[in-house]
C-alpha cells in the first residue's frame, strides 16, 4: 500500500516476498493484504523471551544460552528505554525516501553490541522443531533492513545480524512444563547493496502487473480459481 504522501510502504519482514514471487509481492502492495491469523503462540513466546533478556540486561549478564557470544565481547544493548521504543513502534527507526518513493519501518526484538560498539540486530524465532534447512534466506532482507535503519539514524550497525532460534526440546514429551532449547544463527549482511535493492523494489511496484508466475503455487492457486469462476474464459 501507499502512504497518504504517495510513498510505497515497505516492511522489513515483507521483503522476502520480493525474492519469493514478484507477482504476489506486487499484488500484496497494490491491494490490501488478505487478513491473516495472528501467530498467537509465537507472539507469546517473543514476549517471554523479551522479558527473559530484560531480566539479564538488568543484571548486566547474557542469558546462558548465548554465553558463547560473550567470549567475543558481545553484550546486550544497555538502554532499555530506547530498546522499548524500537520494540513498540515502527516510527522510531522509520526511513523515508521521497526521492525514490518509499518508506520502511519495523520493530526489533533485541539488540546486541559488539566490543567495538557496533549494533547487531537480533530476532527471536520460535518454533516447534529445530530449524531443518538453512532458514537465513527468509530473513536476511529483514535483518539487513534493520541495519539499514540503524545506519540512516546515525547509529553504527554491524555487518552481521543474529537469529536466535528457540524450539521444543522434545515435541513428544506430554508434560506441560514445556522445555525449549536454542540455537544461535549469525547472518552476514550486505548493507552496501541494500539501497539498490530498495530501488529495484520500488521500480517493480511502479511498473505494471508482472503477470502470473507459473513457478509460484500461490499464483497458480489464484489462476485456477479465476478459471473456475469465469468458465467462459476457457
Ligand atoms: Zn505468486
Amino acid at each position: 500500500m501507499k502512504t497518504k504522501e504517495g510513498l510505497w510502504k515497505l516492511s522489513p519482514s515483507g521483503l522476502y516476498g520480493f525474492e519469493e514471487c514478484r507477482t504476489c509481492f506486487w499484488l500484496e502492495h497494490h491491494h490490501t493484504r488478505a487478513p491473516g491469523l495472528p501467530f498467537v503462540l509465537n507472539m507469546a513466546m517473543d514476549s517471554v523471551l523479551k522479558s527473559r533478556y530484560d531480566a539479564y540486561r538488568e543484571k548486566e549478564e547474557l542469558p546462558p544460552e548465548i554465553q558463547s557470544l560473550g567470549n567475543e565481547g558481545i553484550t546486550l544493548f544497555r538502554d532499555i528505554e530506547t530498546l522499548n521504543k524500537w520494540r513498540g513502534s515502527t516510527m522510531h527507526l522509520r526511513v523515508v525516501n521521497e526521492k525514490v518513493g518509499y518508506e520502511i519501518g519495523g520493530k526489533l526484538d533485541e539488540v546486541l553490541i559488539e566490543k567495538n560498539g557496533r549494533l547487531i540486530p537480533t530476532d527471536f524465532k520460535s518454533s516447534g522443531y529445530a530449524p531443518k534447512e538453512d532458514k537465513q534466506k527468509y530473513y536476511v532482507s529483514q535483518l539487513t533492513a534493520y541495519a539499514f535503519m540503524f545506519q540512516k539514524h546515525e547509529l553504527n550497525p554491524s555487518d552481521r545480524a543474529i537469529l536466535l532460534h528457540y524450539f521444543l526440546k522434545d515435541p513428544r514429551n506430554p508434560s506441560l512444563q514445556v522445555e525449549f532449547i536454542s540455537h544461535i544463527d549469525p547472518v552476514r549482511l550486505d548493507l552496501p547493496g541494500f539501497e539498490n535493492k530498495l530501488e529495484d523494489i520500488v521500480g517493480l511496484l511502479n511498473g505494471p502487473y508482472p503477470g502470473d508466475n507459473l513457478a509460484c503455487e500461490k499464483c497458480l492457486y489464484y489462476a485456477g480459481r479465476n478459471e473456475k469462476s469465469n468458465p467462459d474464459n476457457r
